[in-house]
């Protein structure tokens, strides 16, 4: 199986001060010491390379795991580990409603209260708030309704900021605006708000590291260098790191010459590297990396945002200078029984399938395929079995880790071409 032997380095359960401890710079280093990014390799505009986090190592490119709830749904941390995953995203508006930042940071921070103690992002909230139908947008932030029980919440950068600070992952996102409008002046609109706010998330997100970040609810600031030493069997196979990073995300929509001013403005920002998000066409999507990824500092890595269903999409954002992906949908079709195979996605609940004993996909090596047949697999579905879910998110999940590890490894051989085309042409035929 491919994976990034982690699971041999898990901490132990309740250990609070790990995530803590790992901030803190050993004696004799400064925090340059420890470049948050590295380019290994080169490819046009595509990369391979490292993001060292305080919680491990991303190589990259990289598939995250959509992790919306500190949960990615139907698996458990360790299968997430087994199937080969390196990092997770949470999101930030799920999470203020609940359990609440608040007891999250009470928790340890996200890796401690999830058990992944991995590489974390989240996602600013703005995607999830800006879709609701009742939201209220001012320049101050968002109004809106909890779709669980009606409570009302606002949003601002600086909220965002600071939930994302006692939610505690290693990689932030700025809070952006998110319009969704064919209109090229509502997204201009949009996004030139979109860099305002960026500018209040940057000098909140200042004050946040000056003050330590965590404990914003309790008596006040600490330092992680007061924390124990972390024990050295714990750590994840990379020297710790002072930080909690920052990413600009770029609006723009799908007008290419708003992506161009709004990677501009972010590019001249002070942040550690860079979201693309909003709302855009697959068809157009080329284009508007090459857009954004030319005007982007080189040093700083690329997160897509939500991208990642289509395999078709990993290929084109790495080969357009995207380091890291995240997107639900490999889990949710899984949970609906629709399957990749590497001759395109299968409904499993398809009659034909009720006496097929071959594996889902036989040149795979996850849980699922090496131990269960179709048919079994089918049979789970039609009776409505938790343990689908289960199986069908293992093999989907690994399905689009192992895809962008084999993106990063043929970047890596020079042989990207011919594996994007060998395997495209035999996935949408
Ligand atoms: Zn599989």
């Amino acid at each position: 199986m491919l994976g990034n032997g982690k699971s041999d380095t898990m901490c132990p359960k309740g250990h609070k001060d790990l995530a803590r401890a790992a901030r803190s710079v050993p004696e004799g280093h400064a925090v340059s010491d420890f470049p948050f990014f590295t380019i290994n390799k080169r490819c046009g505009l595509a990369r391979v390379g490292v993001i060292h986090t305080p919680h491990g190592d991303i190589k990259t490119p990289a598939f995250v795991g959509a992790a919306t709830r500190a949960t990615v749904k139907a698996l458990t941390m360790r299968q997430m580990r087994e199937l080969g995953s390196q990092a997770i995203l949470a999101n930030t508006y799920h999470l203020i409603l609940a359990p609440g930042s608040d007891l999250i940071e009470q928790a340890g921070g996200l890796a401690e209260f999830s058990s992944w103690h991995g590489p974390t992002f989240t996602d600013s909230g703005g995607f999830q708030i800006f879709s609701l139908p009742d939201v209220k947008i001012t320049e101050n932030g968002a109004k809106f309704k909890s779709h669980i029980n009606g409570d009302k919440f606002e949003m601002t950068p600086e909220s965002s900021m600071r939930d994302q600070w006692k939610i505690g992952a290693d990689i932030h996102m700025a809070f952006d605006q998110l319009a969704k409008s064919d209109s090229h002046a509502d997204m201009e609109a949009a996004m030139h708000r979109t860099h305002r706010w960026l500018d209040r998330c940057i000098t909140e997100h200042k004050v946040l590291l000056g003050a330590g970040g965590r404990n914003l609810s309790s008596e006040g600031p600490k330092t992680w260098a007061s924390a124990p030493e972390r024990p050295e069997e714990d750590r994840f196979g990379q020297d710790p790191r002072p930080e909690q990073y920052l990413y600009a995300v770029v609006q723009g929509g799908i007008f290419n010459d708003l992506r161009a001013e709004s990677a501009r403005y972010c590019a001249s920002k002070d942040v550690d590297g860079f979201g693309i998000g909003g709302v855009f066409t697959a068809d157009g999507m080329d284009e508007m990396l090459k857009t954004v990824n030319s005007i982007l500092p080189e040093n700083k890595p690329r997160h897509l945002l939500g991208m990642g269903q289509e395999p078709i999409d990993l290929f084109v954002g790495a080969e357009y200078g995207c380091d890291t992906f995240d997107c639900v949908g490999p889990t949710r079709m899984a949970r609906n029984g629709s399957l990749y195979t590497y001759d395109g996605r299968i409904n499993i609940k398809n009659a034909k399938y009720k006496t097929d004993f071959s594996p889902l996909m036989p040149d795979c090596d996850c849980e699922c395929c090496k131990n269960y047949s179709r048919a079994y697999l089918h049979h789970l579905f039609k009776t409505d079995e938790i343990t689908a879910k289960v199986l069908a998110s293992i093999h989907n999940e690994h399905f689009v880790v192992t895809v962008t590890d084999n993106i990063r490894k043929s970047l890596l051989n020079d042989t990207f071409e011919e594996y994007k085309k060998s395997f495209l042409s035999r996935y949408y035929k």
